[in-house]
């Protein structure tokens, strides 16, 4: 009976209001029970009924009156908002006029209602405008991340990347990933609402909602968004009720095919202090990890972002600079920046001696920078020459290339000067270590065989520099 009166005034009310608003306030309310001509309707949270009361009223009004009769009324049954499972449903009495309202309830929303408000709302996606695709370098490190991004980018909601989650260590291009996808998202869909924001930040407009009392215009504006990025999830640790709050707009953002994408500092099977809840859901779509550079992605990143500024450095120094920082691609950025400041500050060209003094004073961990007794050790194990031996007197061939090289390598990942080099070797004077690393220079270009051996020595070495 309850039903089919509600058919009845959802036809008439059908053919009142658009579509889309029809789909959205209308569909999901379900009618309960008719008596004594009060018609009872659930409507899914407190905030959908009193936008029911305040926009469609006078609709709901006329449709129950012509439906039951001039003394029908409407009562509302809003099921509870507060992230308990029980769904408890509490009853609202409001008569089938406004009475019983509370008018001053409604103002805060009346900013929903300025179109000034909403096109703010839609444009300010909190996206960095320099966050692109173009400029996010692609590596081994991020490769699949990056390309699922892309997928998601094109299309929102639809794949299966739904959630998606890229996790990964401090400064490696989380975020510059997912605003990336949010740029290109603004793009190619202009009609679609895309918002970022982070989690400390999301806590904070939650808390503050709590207080001002406007939860459930909090709620709506995260339920408006068609595309919502969390930044650093990991932050939620602990804060139940945010974490309460993010489940039911996951909930529905994923129901209604809303792309939800989330980074986190580590694996979800690792964020402790997170409800089990919410960790079983961001599993359900892409994790996929960014992990640390590796030296050919480093090199690209430095040309990449020389290039940007058009700041020519030779390539010795930015392989120097790419072996020297391999903790993150944010402190790469430092170095380069300081880099480049001091070649236009000082108009002199960075090369290999002026890098390492920059980085010396930027980069703390340089300062345990690899030692002439490790490159002795490690170039002697490589060439079977004992280090007594590279600091003796002998001229065997084989002993007097390990020196030389030894010399080389000693010149390009320490500090120490010509003079103390030499010292190092059985206290070869500085001109003797000039002429070594003329001669392995010379050897590098002639002797295929000999680079690839450099090669070779060069990654071990780098094993400690770094
Ligand atoms: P995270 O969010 O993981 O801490 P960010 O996204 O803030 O790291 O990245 C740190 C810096 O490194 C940013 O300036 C970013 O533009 C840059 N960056 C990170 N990954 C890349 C990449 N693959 N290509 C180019 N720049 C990158
Ligand atoms: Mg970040």
């Amino acid at each position: 009976m309850h039903v089919e009166k509600w058919s009845n005034c959802l036809l008439m009310i059908k053919e009142q209001i658009p579509e889309q608003s029809f789909n959205t306030w209308f569909m999901p309310i379900v009618p309960v029970k008719l008596e004594d001509a009060v018609l009872t309707i659930q409507v899914p949270s407190q905030f959908f009924y009193e936008w029911l009361e305040e926009n469609y009223v006078h609709i709901l009004q006329q449709a129950i009156q012509k439906v039951i009769g001039q003394n029908g009324k409407l009562e509302y049954s809003v099921v509870m908002d507060n992230g308990s499972a029980s769904n408890q449903p509490y009853m609202v009495n409001v008569g089938g006029n406004k009475s019983g309202f509370n008018k001053s309830r409604v103002n805060g929303y009346d900013k929903y209602k300025n179109p000034q408000f909403m096109q703010e709302l839609a444009t300010d996606s909190n996206l960095n405008p320099n966050y692109q695709f173009d400029n996010y370098i692609e590596g081994d490190c991020n490769r699949l991340a990056r390309s699922a991004g892309f997928a998601v980018a094109n299309k929102p909601g639809i794949t299966s990347f739904n959630p998606f989650m890229v996790y990964g260590g401090v400064g490696l291009g989380k975020t510059h990933l997912i605003q990336a996808i949010g740029n290109e998202i603004k793009r190619n869909h202009p009609e679609k609402y895309v918002f970022y924001v982070a989690s400390e930040k999301f806590t904070n407009q939650f808390i503050d909602a709590l207080k001002s009392n406007s939860l459930q215009e909090f709620i709506a504006y995260y339920r408006n968004v068609d595309v919502l990025m969390l930044d650093d999830v990991q932050f939620l640790k602990d804060k139940e009720k945010t974490q309460e709050i993010f489940f039911h707009i996951f909930n529905h953002l994923h129901q209604s095919g809303k792309q939800i994408i989330m980074t986190s500092d580590r694996p979800p099977k690792d964020l402790s202090g997170l409800q089990e809840r919410l960790v079983s859901r961001f599993k359900w779509g892409l994790t996929a990890d960014i992990q640390q550079p590796d030296f050919e992605m480093r090199i690209a990143i430095i040309r990449k972002k020389l290039q940007a500024d058009g700041i020519l450095i030779s390539d010795s120094v930015i392989e120097y600079l790419a072996y020297s920082v391999n903790t993150n691609i944010r402190e790469l950025e430092g170095v380069i920046i300081s880099m480049i400041a001091h070649a236009s500050l000082t108009n002199v060209e960075v090369d290999l001696e002026l890098a390492k003094t920059i980085l010396k004073n930027i980069v703390s961990h340089i300062d345990s920078e690899v030692g002439v007794d490790y490159i002795q050790k490690t170039v002697g194990e490589y060439f079977n020459i004992s280090i007594d031996d590279m600091k003796a007197k002998t001229r065997k061939k084989e002993v007097v290339i390990a020196r030389q090289v030894a010399m080389h390598f000693a010149k390009d990942y320490t500090n120490h000067s010509l003079k103390s080099i030499g010292y190092h070797f059985g206290g070869r004077d500085h001109s003797t270590v000039i002429y070594a690393l003329q001669s392995v220079s010379d050897m590098i270009d002639t002797n295929s065989k000999f680079k690839y051996s450099i090669e070779e020595l060069k990654k071990k070495i780098k094993l400690k520099a770094i």
